[in-house]
């Protein structure tokens, strides 16, 4: 059965709209308007609404996403080579906490089944991590996970997984660098996840630059350092687990993964013995970001988990958006929903610090989009900044996470990280996510091990195909057969089984295990 022609605009002031019907349209398709394609248009591609002079604007989302390079008359296939991109937006004279989002009606009542932390926070899953200081160490501690995943943790059932937070952080970073503080603090920060329980364990090389200590200096880890000193009497310094390889006690290689075994069952035992308990939704820590977007990512699911995330900052939890250059040409829309100078201020020092950052590579944020994304209709990076924010939904923005560091308080935040997958979802593993949700519309089969990552297709086509990957499928919104807030409302339901464990995600399922990888704007020598 082949659908009539379906186009979508997003704003009353567009003069495109994308066409939604799978394999796109052919040239002289009449639309519903009467309007005739003198194109053909694939789909997720833009089709000119009116006939646009030569220089005028092309607005999507109602803000001009480039300016035409020739006129370019109604129906016309609009495609990247026919826009001019606009500059970024300056950073200066922006509007600061101007809007105020009207207060929203608490959502209560609902709950999931977390594993509550000492330290207050609650975790989805309960997983040994075992940190390493340097990237020397990753082999041995594979060899020992998979010795520890095949003769211990069939004795501990309570226990999820054991995962090794392996990185390629080593000596040759500038260590002293003010930029390493980033890749240092994010990898303490990781380590300290509430999918965690607190049960932090290390393994060093012993000669290294990061030393355990640095990286996780005494009082950094409160409930085991409080834990150990009651226990055993011992002092705080004493209480970081370190097995160091070169420790002269080690003579040859079986001796070092014993030892990270007998290690890691102190953990697996006090892990084991956990059990979920009934929790307010408002413990959810969300991460939200997108990766192979296409045109439908910002009409189909990023509206949707925009609405989600509307829902879980209603029902009191936290929720994370990042990916600093897809969100740098609406800053004026972030600023003026901070729900404090101060906030609009802290997101301008982000931006402003990451624009300097990418002119010291010589390039700008239009060296974000992919030859995919482009594929998918986003002609540029304008286009897909404005598809990509909507997922922050349209509560005030309650506060900013820098790269690397915690989420401190509950609400809508901005936490600044590249666009990076591997590195944003790194980053809110820092910021202490216990759920990530991600968006796609090209398709990735991104996973993580530390958190479930809960996938959202932005068009069924993708989700038919992948119907063995993709968690949600947000397709239906452009198919006309479900609303934003209908696919919003069965995400947030979702969230809540995931984050109980009664459900896993496909990703889950599979094990697909994205690699963490470390935001290290410092040299390397
Ligand atoms: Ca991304």
């Amino acid at each position: 059965m082949t659908r009539p022609p379906h186009t979508i605009r997003m704003h009353a002031a567009d003069n495109v709209a994308i066409v939604a019907n799978d394999g796109g349209l052919p040239a002289g398709t009449v639309l519903a308007d009467g309007l005739v394609l003198l194109d053909k248009v694939p789909q997720a591609h833009k089709v000119a609404l009116v006939d646009i002079p030569e220089g005028s604007a092309v607005r999507r989302y109602g803000v001009p996403i480039g300016y035409a390079v020739q006129s370019i008359p109604a129906g016309s296939w609009v495609h990247e080579r026919l826009l001019h991109m606009p500059d970024a937006r300056e950073l200066d004279g922006l509007p600061i906490a101007t809007t105020k989002p009207p207060a929203q009606e608490p959502l209560t009542g609902h709950t999931f089944e977390g594993y509550r932390n000492p330290d207050g926070s609650v975790g989805t899953r309960n997983i040994l991590a075992i940190t390493q200081t340097v990237q020397c160490v990753a082999g041995v501690t594979d060899f020992a996970v998979r010795r520890i995943k095949a003769e211990l943790l069939p004795r501990y059932p309570n226990v999820d997984d054991v995962v090794a937070l392996a990185h390629t952080y080593g000596c040759g970073v500038a260590i002293d660098a003010p930029d390493a503080a980033i890749p240092i603090r994010t990898l303490r920060n990781i380590s300290l996840n509430p999918n965690f329980g607190g049960e932090v364990m290390v393994v060093s090389l012993g000669c290294e630059k990061l030393q355990p200590e640095r990286l996780l200096p005494p009082g950094s880890i409160p409930l085991v350092d409080e834990r150990n000193v009651a226990d055993v009497g011992a002092s705080a310094d004493a209480a970081l687990d370190v097995v160091c390889l070169q420790d002269d006690a080690h003579v040859g290689f079986m001796s070092m993964v014993d030892s990270i075994l007998r290690q890691a069952e102190q953990h697996l035992e006090r892990l084991n013995a956990r059990r979920r308990e009934t929790v307010p939704a408002s413990e959810l820590v969300v991460g939200v970001q997108c990766g192979g977007s296409d045109a439908f990512s910002g009409v189909t699911a990023n509206p949707a988990v925009g609405f989600c995330t509307d829902l879980l900052v209603r029902a009191g939890a936290t929720v994370m958006f990042s990916e600093v250059t897809e969100v740098r040409d609406g800053i004026d829309q972030l600023t003026s929903r901070a729900s404090t100078p101060g906030v609009a201020q802290a997101m301008i020092g982000q931006m402003a610090w990451y624009d300097a950052y990418l002119a010291r590579g010589r390039v700008d944020r239009s060296a974000n989009t992919t030859p995919g994304n482009k594929k998918g209709g986003l002609s540029n990076i304008v286009e897909k900044a404005m598809g990509s924010i909507v997922k922050s939904g349209s509560a005030a923005i309650s506060g900013v996470v820098a790269p690397g560091e915690k989420a401190r308080h509950k609400g809508l935040l901005y936490a600044a990280t590249p666009a990076s997958d591997f590195i944003c979802g790194t980053l809110q593993l820092a910021a202490g996510m216990n759920l990530h949700v991600f968006t796609t519309g090209r398709g990735t089969p991104y996973g993580l091990a530390e958190v479930p990552v809960i996938k959202v297709a932005t068009r069924s086509d993708l989700a038919r195909r992948w119907h063995d990957l993709m968690d949600v499928n947000a397709g239906r919104i452009a198919d006309g057969e479900a609303g934003i807030e209908d696919v919003g409302w069965e995400l947030f339901h979702l969230m809540l089984d995931v984050a109980s464990g009664r459900r896993k995600t496909w990703a889950e399922r599979w094990k697909l295990h994205n690699a963490l990888v470390l935001f290290n704007p410092a040299p390397v020598t």
